[in-house]
């Protein structure tokens, strides 16, 4: 951590605290050139989801697959990009809402179908149609699913 005094990048840390029920960590900081001291917080509330894949390997979440799939999905609709992005918006916090730290990209995939299907039922059919063989709810699930997975 540069001091914030001289730019020194060698810092000590003098004492550590933790606080808000182990959230957040406050380091007390001083730094070894001009003596300037300071404090870090350390925020650990937004941990790394991890995704679990079909094939069984995993990833950190990333959100901006979740946006480009919806992209796709809205491609040839008026939908404008503000529409989609606090869609997107609405979907990951439903996602980082779970508390978990791990969802299989099913589980994930399904999150997205279900905010489809409240938000823009034409959406959820447009969707259906881009991916004829659909025969059953399951079928749309995969489907995103391999959407999210793809991109
Ligand atoms: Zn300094």
């Amino acid at each position: 951590m540069r001091c914030p005094e001289c730019q020194n990048p060698d810092t000590k840390v003098t004492a550590t605290r933790v606080q808000d029920e182990d959230r957040v960590v406050r380091r007390r900081r001083r730094c070894s050139r001009c003596g300037y001291r300071f404090s870090t917080l350390e925020n650990c509330c937004i941990a790394d989801l991890v995704v679990l894949k079909r094939d069984g390997s995993r990833e950190t979440f990333e959100p901006q697959k979740i946006l480009s799939a919806l992209k796709k999905t809205f491609k040839k609709d008026a939908r404008s990009d503000e529409g989609i992005r606090q869609l997107h918006q609405q979907i990951v916090q439903i996602i980082q809402g779970q508390e978990k730290r791990s969802l299989t990209s099913r589980m994930i995939g399904d999150i997205v179908l279900e905010q489809l299907r409240q938000i823009d039922p034409m959406a959820y059919i447009r969707f259906a149609s881009v991916y004829k063989n659909f025969q059953t709810p399951n079928d749309f699930a995969s489907a995103v699913q391999a959407i999210s997975e793809e991109s």
